[in-house]
């Protein structure tokens, strides 16, 4: 039998009432928490890290649009007004693959600060969700812990954009989550100082990579639309290669392989996407522990690699990793509508649409590129869990099937499902409506208002 003890019941204070609690600030809950404080509702925004942002901020996530071209349709709002702010601020800079502008991710922390403050957002950083507090089926607010130990938060509605669905999952909402042998791989992301950049930039114009060159392990095996297959891509895998051949990576880290983001003036190459392991839970500590270790190690072999095989990296140096190791997948609500392989790939339309979504689709082995004007519709039912009142799921926990995820997981997506949440928990807030009862019209309105695209 498991060991086991008893925690005591203990009292909690209460140390915050608010109209709309948002959980998580990543693309998801940041979006979230915006669009319902630009509707005039007292917002509150927890977050247990020291910065908003998410995978952008603490994981070093910046290609936030990176399959923008000419005729990608896209929602705007808040996902674009991200972009353009963290332009104005200086910290995008465009990006290598696409019309695009890559994110900065530590200039975004304080470009998210701004957008916070601005709106009159309550933040609550370096707070952990831990549990809900519930009322039979509906939640009415959050225990969290701190170092200053248990606290209670109570709230009019509740938005759950934790990644992984961690209120959703507590409070008792029937929850999908993959085996872990069929998880998308995680990665230790880092930034590079050092770079010669003339040199760099030739080395690329010398042999460019194109998304057919993509393949030949674990997430970098993909199938196209055959439109992708001869377009550049930012991609590594010879130095990696050259590296395994000379006995410097060990052969069965044919991983070892993927993308870089930016090449910047100051010799800087970021966002660099080359370790990816698989077989790691990211709803357990044990194996966060593991991979975080793992990662950092598979990492610093990748830039070994570089130094020696690589135009213009001969002096590279670490600069930094993220700040947490990157997670792609883990639990999906089962939301009032699961989203569907056939929605993302054949452009689908629902009357309750909260946005559009280009047709991209990157996951699972599947790489499909938005070059058409093709495009889908996110519906406001896959936000909304199954058995728990007053709750919204926004970001990458949205309910789908895998292949729907590999659209609605990427940022810009979860940027438009955490508007919708946003002004639907709003509009629930001053009307009174529960949360499955809003009128429709009344959110696509506002979201218009709000600069979004709805059809
Ligand atoms: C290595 C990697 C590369 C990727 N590359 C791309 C890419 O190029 N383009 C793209 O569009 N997408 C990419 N993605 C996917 C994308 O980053 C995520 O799917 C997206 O960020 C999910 O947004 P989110 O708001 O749902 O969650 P997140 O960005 O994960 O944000 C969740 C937030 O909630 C907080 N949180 C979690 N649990 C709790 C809790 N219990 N209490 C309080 N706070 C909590 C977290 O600290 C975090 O700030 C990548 C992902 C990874 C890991």
């Amino acid at each position: 039998m498991t060991k086991f003890v008893n925690e005591p019941a203990r009292r909690v204070d209460v140390i915050h009432e608010t109209d709309v609690l948002v959980v998580g600030s990543g693309p998801g809950g940041l979006s979230a928490a915006l669009a319902a404080a630009r509707c005039g509702v007292e917002v509150t925004l927890v977050e247990r890290f020291g910065c908003f942002g998410g995978n952008m901020t603490t994981v070093g996530v910046e290609g936030f649009a990176w399959y923008r071209h000419e005729q990608t349709v896209e929602a705007g709002g808040l996902g674009r007004e991200f972009e353009e702010r963290a332009k104005e601020a200086g910290a995008a800079v465009p990006e290598s693959q696409s019309l695009s502008y890559e994110i900065d991710s530590e200039g975004f922390k304080l470009v998210a600060d701004n957008l916070v403050e601005e709106a009159g957002i309550h933040p609550m950083l370096h707070r952990m969700f831990v549990a809900p507090i519930m009322d039979g089926n509906r939640i009415r607010g959050i225990i969290t812990e701190s170092k200053a130990g248990r606290e209670a938060i109570l709230a009019t509605r509740v938005i759950d954009a934790t990644g992984d669905a961690d209120v959703a999952n507590l409070a008792g909402a029937p929850i999908q989550q993959s085996p872990k042998e069929e998880m998308m791989a995680v990665s230790v992301m880092f930034h590079l100082a050092g770079v010669d950049r003339k040199k760099f930039m030739a080395g690329v114009r010398n042999d460019p990579q194109t998304y057919k060159d993509w393949g030949g392990g674990g997430e970098w095996n993909i199938e196209t639309s055959g439109k992708e297959d001869d377009m550049f891509s930012p991609f590594l895998k010879k130095p990696f290669e050259q590296a395994i051949r000379e006995g410097l990576i060990p052969e069965h880290l044919d991983t070892i392989a993927g993308t870089w983001g930016a090449m910047h003036e100051t010799g800087e190459l970021s966002y660099m996407n080359l370790t990816h392991m698989d077989h790691c839970d990211g709803t357990n500590p044990d194996d966060l522990t593991h991979f975080e270790i793992e990662g950092r190690r598979q990492a610093m072999l990748a830039i070994e690699a570089l130094r020696r095989y690589t135009p213009g990296c001969k002096q590279a140096r670490l600069r930094n990793f993220g700040m947490t190791l990157g997670i792609r997948d883990t639990r999906k609500i089962d939301a009032q509508y699961n989203m569907t392989e056939q929605d993302v790939r054949e452009q689908a339309r629902f009357d309750d649409s909260v946005g559009v979504y280009p047709e991209f689709i990157d996951g699972y082995g599947i790489l499909i590129l938005p070059t058409t004007g093709r495009y889908m519709q996110i519906p406001y039912r896959s936000m909304l869990p199954k058995q728990i009142d007053n709750l919204l799921v926004a970001g990458r926990a949205t309910g789908g099937d895998r292949i729907a995820h590999a659209a609605t997981r990427n940022m810009s997506c979860c940027a438009v499902s955490g508007q919708g949440c946003g002004v639907a928990a709003a509009i629930s807030v001053r009307s009174g409506q529960a949360l499955e009862s809003i009128r429709i019209g009344e959110m696509q309105k506002t979201l218009e208002a709000q600069g979004v695209r709805i059809k």
